[in-house]
């Protein structure tokens, strides 16, 4: 559950050098990473930076995420973006409860040259994994991992020897632990309602419901509420998006909902092992194989795809999200749960990979899971300036994995330039700098 807000009688400063707006997994990522780089450089130190959480750490969606820690990215960018946030969550995984069990993403046919390419480019950056190819090849593969694998008609697999997944809330708390050590303040219950700006448009103050404050810049980091904030900063909603091919997209919603659906089934988590009694890899199946209950019944005849990991209380994953359109209510969060038929269906996934997960459906468990997305014009996320002063961190729902955006941010707050987010500015939707979309029936990959 999200940490709590902190008594409304904390005084909050009437001036800050940067204030980030939300505690999530990029708000703190940010506030570790500036200020330590702002001592290291004789520049200031923790105490320069202010978080502000409407209700408090992890509130949104970094604290009920799977938490999947992977490099199954398509795009140039997002892999060479990815690879650097694997390299931190590996060298803070204690802090950060993170296991550094591996990925494995299986496929039928129509996938493999996606992930042929995305094994290439892991190669080519060092990032550690093993492609397996053949319908035979794929099932020993799996069938090494776990002796009860028995999904047909997969013919591709790239097993992901870095990355796995760390427990949402733990690993958000302990990164706002993290940014405390460092002096940082992480104020909670504090909302911010807008924005004073000068002729040049550079915001001066921001109106929080706890009083104003004076800043020099502002980093806004509010995942799902990011179109509220886009509309006090005065942004545009709808933009016309140039294609790669130099053809325009008009009048495209800059901000689109999708419904996260997730559950868990409460299974012993101990009978979730490898062969070698190891903590198994996150594993993603997309399959295009006929899918049935354990008594049999058609659950469905279209192409269909899960993900599922061990959690503390058994199996925890997810299917494909449902879009929701660009209206849409998010408060409370989650605001909305699982569709009635997605318990039979990820059920009847599980079952149809392992022999283990057979009759599980009975064990699905009714807990708080799920959440909304906010997801940009182009699917993938906005790191830029958005105003000469306000850094915009809207990861289009990529992003808890993507924990060296901050560290990045950092860098671009105290004027240096990040490589990795450049191909990430706004001014893509304009020039048509898009980046290139695969096969995978997700909007994140
Ligand atoms: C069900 C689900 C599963 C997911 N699984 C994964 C996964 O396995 N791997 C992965 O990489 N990604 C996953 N994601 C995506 C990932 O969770 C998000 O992309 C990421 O957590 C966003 O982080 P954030 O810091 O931008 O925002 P959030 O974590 O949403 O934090 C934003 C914070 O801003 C605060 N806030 C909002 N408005 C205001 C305001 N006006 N004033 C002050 N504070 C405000 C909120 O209270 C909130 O705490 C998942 C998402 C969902 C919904």
């Amino acid at each position: 559950m999200p940490t709590p807000a902190s008594s409304s009688d904390e005084r909050l400063p009437g001036h800050v050098r940067h204030l980030i707006v939300g505690a999530g997994v990029h708000g703190l990522s940010t506030a570790y990473h500036l200020a330590r780089d702002l001592k290291a450089h004789g520049e200031g130190d923790g105490s320069d930076v202010l978080v502000v959480d409407k209700t408090g750490v992890g509130a949104g969606a970094s604290g009920i995420a799977c938490g999947v820690v992977r490099n199954n990215y398509f795009q140039p960018a997002m892999a060479e973006l990815m690879a650097a946030c694997v390299d931190i969550w590996e060298r803070h995984s204690e802090d950060l409860h993170y296991h550094g069990c591996g990925y494995v993403a299986l496929g039928p046919p129509s996938q493999e040259s996606d992930l042929v390419a995305v094994h290439e480019r892991h190669q080519r950056i060092g990032y550690a994994s093993e492609l397996i190819l053949g319908e035979d090849e794929v099932a020993a593969h799996m069938r090494g991992l776990f002796a009860d694998w028995r999904a047909p008609g997969l013919t591709v697999c790239l097993h992901e020897l870095q990355g796995g997944f760390a427990q949402n809330i733990s690993a958000v708390r302990g990164l706002a632990a993290m940014a405390r050590r460092e002096g940082v303040n992480v104020a909670a219950g504090v909302e911010v309602t807008g924005f004073d700006t000068d002729a040049a448009g550079t915001v001066k103050r921001v109106l929080t419901d706890r009083g104003d404050i004076d800043v020099e810049q502002v980093v806004i980091a509010v995942g799902p509420w990011i179109k509220s904030l886009w509309q006090m900063l005065d942004l545009p909603q709808r933009l016309d998006v140039r294609q790669p091919d130099g053809s325009v997209a008009r009048d495209r919603d800059m901000w689109t909902y999708w419904y996260l659906q997730e559950g868990e089934v409460g299974v012993d988590p101990r009978s979730f092992v490898t062969e070698r009694g190891d903590l198994p890899p996150v594993l993603h199946v997309d399959s295009d194989q006929p899918l049935r209950d354990d008594d049999g019944r058609l659950v469905t005849d279209e192409p269909w795809g899960v993900y599922f990991k061990r959690d503390t209380d058994g199996v925890q994953g997810g299917a494909s999200p449902i879009p929701k359109g660009s209206e849409y209510v998010i408060d409370p969060y989650p605001s909305a749960s699982v569709d009635a038929g997605f318990a039979d269906m990820w059920s009847a996934a599980l079952s149809h990979c392992m022999g283990r997960f057979e009759g599980t459906r009975a064990q699905f468990l009714d807990v708080r899971s799920g959440g909304v997305g906010a997801f940009t014009a182009d699917n993938f996320p906005v790191f830029d300036y958005l105003r000469d002063n306000v850094f915009v961190a809207a990861d289009s729902n990529h992003g808890y994995k993507m924990i060296a955006v901050g560290r990045e941010i950092a860098c671009v707050l105290r004027g240096e330039h990040s490589s990795l987010l450049h191909p990430f500015r706004y001014e893509r939707f304009a020039t048509g700098d898009l980046h290139p979309v695969s096969h995978s029936p997700y909007p994140w990959s």
